[in-house]
């Protein structure tokens, strides 16, 4: 190691420690606006990784959480990742069953759950309590713990009375730090893991101009939940710069955004599209006070270009940003480049409306079917390949789906995209077989095997359909077997799969068809049925209010 130092995530957090202690991180949580500053924070993170070793965990071992956005959640990021252990951030919106194997195939040890998602947690544990992880412990953000049968104890009893000083190791800069867990799009949930490294210059590189720089006069408001990515980095960038934090709690909404950013003078925001038609529907109604906020990030899924107009004339830079989970997330941002920053207005919006530039650190291509580069054009399309410091080479445990995914150090992301002669990256279709709505996965194929288990039903494809508020949402198209009552299938099965999912992942509507189109290689083709079906899309009424909540 030429350098000095290991590239971990521990200095980010001693700096703000030594030059910011009174700089403030705010909680919104079920028991009140929790304050308090680096220096509370430091000292809390102290205390965490105390109580872990005095309970007998650490070192190399995967600590999970289930947890909505806030300062608890915050405390292990730092806390667990400068044991040396790794924070295993699991997605409370996922179905039972997902939650299980996730668990169980990272073998988590212990899990620090929110107890609002704690009959969530004890419903996906009871499945079968043996297989998840090695698990044998729950720490329940909070105060006190609610009635249940896990073996729990608050976080605040846990922590309290421990020393606020930690012997930090020097952890090595390839040991794993985080993990996150993305949908399959066929088979199960895929882990990712993020060593020390990966997330050092992950940071390194928000940081820089062309990403999502965050400095001492900033104050960074991560909407996008900490189970997504570690709510794509800034808990650490907004470290890295030594900005106020502010988290917005479980569930949160308009109302709590609007109030959080007036209050709290909140300059940059993060989210995907559907939090923001939310706050943009709640400012037209209210007086809200937009003032203090300079930038809000828009990813996870096309930010639509009415949503960057809406915020232009409120004086709020909508900055449009592309990433996943394999690439720790961000890839690329969608700055005006300097050349373009006095062309007309429509101009730049129109390269604002695109996913953007790809971040400093980072490679890409673009390549057809037969892997040879696409002009850049802006028309000419091919999948997007990505390689960089920060985006993983394999799936945890899964050398089955790294194959696939993976070409000589290149992610293959399953987008679609267009590059144009400023390099701007447009996604204009997805190779994956999944349905976004509101930032989750739905996966098409798992529907589509749980619908043709059931016996009405011959064949069956699952689709996403455009929808204004969640962006994507499921819409199922079902050939009947000969005796099925197809009077009553659309009830018959949307309760069906309401029994095993959570409401969001129900399609909205079960469309009977004579057949389901095939590609000449026999798979089903869904590039035509999304064609024929994208209007027929959705019953009034029916798409349900968290789908998904974020
Ligand atoms: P994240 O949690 O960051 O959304 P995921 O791994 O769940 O990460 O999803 C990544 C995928 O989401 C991308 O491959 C792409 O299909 C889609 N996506 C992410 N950002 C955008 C965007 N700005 N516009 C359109 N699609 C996006």
């Amino acid at each position: 190691m030429p350098g000095g130092a290991p590239q971990t995530l521990r200095p980010f957090l001693s700096r703000a420690e030594q030059l910011y202690p009174e700089t403030e991180i705010v909680s919104r949580t079920h028991e009140g606006v929790v304050r308090y500053d680096y220096g509370e924070y430091a000292d809390r993170t102290a205390q965490l990784a105390n109580a872990l070793d005095e309970a007998g965990y650490g070192d190399g071992e995967r600590l999970a959480t289930f947890c909505w956005n806030h300062h608890r959640h915050f405390e292990t990021y730092f806390g667990v990742s400068g044991m040396g252990a790794q924070l295993h951030t699991i997605n409370p919106l996922l179905p039972d069953k997902h939650v299980q194997y996730i668990a169980d195939d990272a073998d988590d040890r212990l899990v620090f759950v929110d107890q609002s998602f704690l009959p969530k947690l004890e419903g996906a544990v009871d499945g079968d309590p043996d297989s998840f992880g090695s698990v044998d412990r729950y720490v329940v953000m909070g105060e006190s713990v609610p009635e249940t049968d896990l073996d729990a104890v608050a976080y605040e009893s846990f922590v309290e009375g421990q020393p606020t000083s930690y012997d930090w190791p020097t952890v090595e800069e390839e040991r794993p730090a985080g993990l996150c867990y993305t949908s399959g799009t066929t088979g199960q949930p895929k882990g990712v893991e993020y060593t020390q490294q990966m997330l050092w210059a992950h940071t390194m590189a928000l940081q820089t101009p062309q990403a999502l720089p965050l400095s001492d006069d900033d104050v960074a408001m991560p909407v996008v939940p900490m189970f997504h990515v570690n709510a794509w980095g800034l808990p650490f960038s907004a470290t890295a710069g030594g900005a106020k934090h502010v988290y917005p709690g479980p569930q949160p909404e308009p109302a709590d955004l609007a109030r959080l950013i007036e209050e709290e003078g909140v300059t940059l925001t993060a989210g995907v599209p559907t939090v923001w038609l939310g706050l943009m529907e709640y400012v037209k109604e209210h007086d809200v006070d937009l003032s203090s906020l300079e930038r809000l990030v828009v990813g996870g899924s096309a930010a639509p270009e009415a949503m960057i107009r809406f915020f232009d004339d409120r004086d709020v830079e909508l900055v449009h940003a592309w990433g996943m989970t394999e690439t720790a997330p961000v890839g690329s941002v969608a700055h005006v480049k300097a050349d373009l920053r006095d062309a007309d207005y429509e101009t730049r919006l129109q390269k604002r409306t695109k996913q953007g530039l790809i971040v400093p650190g980072l490679e890409f291509r673009v390549v057809d079917d037969g892997g040879d580069p696409v002009p850049h054009d802006g028309e000419s399309f091919g999948e997007l390949l990505v390689r960089g410091p920060w985006v993983t080479t394999e799936y945890f445990a899964r050398p089955d789906a790294s194959e696939a995914e993976f070409t000589d150090g290149y992610l293959r992301t399953g987008d679609i995209v267009t590059v144009d002669e400023d390099g701007y990256l447009q996604i204009v279709d997805r190779a994956k077989d999944v349905i976004k709505s509101g930032g989750e996965w739905i996966s098409s194929q798992e529907l589509e095997n749980e619908l043709m288990a059931h016996d009405a039903v011959a064949e069956a494809a699952v689709i996403g359909v455009p929808h204004e508020r969640w962006q994507e949402r499921p819409l199922a198209l079902v050939v009947p077997t000969d005796d099925a009552d197809t009077d009553t299938l659309d009830e018959t099965l949307r309760d069906y799969i309401g029994s095993e999912y959570p409401t969001w992942w129900v399609p909205d509507n079960v469309v009977v068809i004579d057949e389901v189109p095939k590609t000449a290689t026999g798979k089903f083709d869904k590039k035509a049925l999304r064609e024929e079906y994208a209007e027929e899309s959705l019953v009034e009424g029916r798409v349900p209010d968290d789908a998904a909540p974020e």
